[in-house]
């Protein structure tokens, strides 16, 4: 008897963990992204992630970082993770290699200011950049797959049903966290696509994601 119990202990060592882990290539990972913040709507966001056990990137604008100090912080201390989107929001492709710097360099700073954490991506403003401009920029430049274009629609239904509608596997969602509409799509997106399977990480966990299962970069 006691050699059988044995016998079937070791089973069950051997087998339970394969059993409760999901492999990781069968993950649905979705990265979640806000241009434009910190805004008044920026912890009502985060409180929502929260509740659905989800991460997203920020893309912050530095001189709205700098009054936003505290919403800052809550973005960081609750696992998501902040990006540079600029210092005043310029067409990018307009300015000389300078100014480009100067817009980069303050947000960066100002987020180190406040968090003590050195921002690794940026997105340029508008999404307005060409090969010229890439070559200034010393930061990994993060566009995006899947656009709410929440800044054109007005109804926040409408938003949802169009992300919900173009979901596919580690898409990047472009949304803003300067609209109480976002808020209100988010509510319909997130439970949505999480009954569908999707996990909602940020941009940097995707991307090593991909990176180990050897998909291609963006
Ligand atoms: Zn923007």
């Amino acid at each position: 008897m006691k050699r059988i119990l044995c016998y079937i202990f070791t089973i069950m060592i051997i087998f339970i963990p394969s059993i409760s882990s999901e492999p990781l290539s069968t993950a649905n990972l979705v990265a979640l992204t806000f241009d434009d913040g910190p805004s008044k709507y920026t912890s009502k966001i985060i409180d929502l992630l929260n509740e659905y056990n989800c991460h997203a990137t920020f893309f912050v604008i530095g001189n709205k970082a700098s009054v936003n100090q505290e919403t800052l912080s809550k973005i960081i201390d609750n696992g998501n993770e902040i990006a540079n989107h600029t210092y005043t929001h310029p067409w990018l492709t307009h300015l000389n290699v300078n100014n480009i710097a100067e817009e980069i360099e303050k947000t960066n700073k100002i987020i180190y200011s406040i968090t003590g954490i050195k921002p690794k991506l940026f997105r340029p403003s508008y999404g307005d950049i060409n090969q010229n401009t890439r070559r200034k920029i010393n930061m990994q430049i993060v566009m995006w797959t899947n656009d709410s274009n929440d800044w054109k629609y007005k109804n926040y239904k409408t938003i949802a049903s169009r992300v919900i509608k173009n979901i596919k596997n580690n898409d990047i969602i472009l949304m803003h966290d300067t609209y109480e509409r976002s808020y209100k799509a988010l509510k319909i997106i997130i439970p949505k696509l999480q009954n569908q399977g999707y996990n909602f990480v940020t941009f940097s966990d995707l991307y090593e994601y991909r990176k180990m299962s050897k998909i291609d970069g963006y």
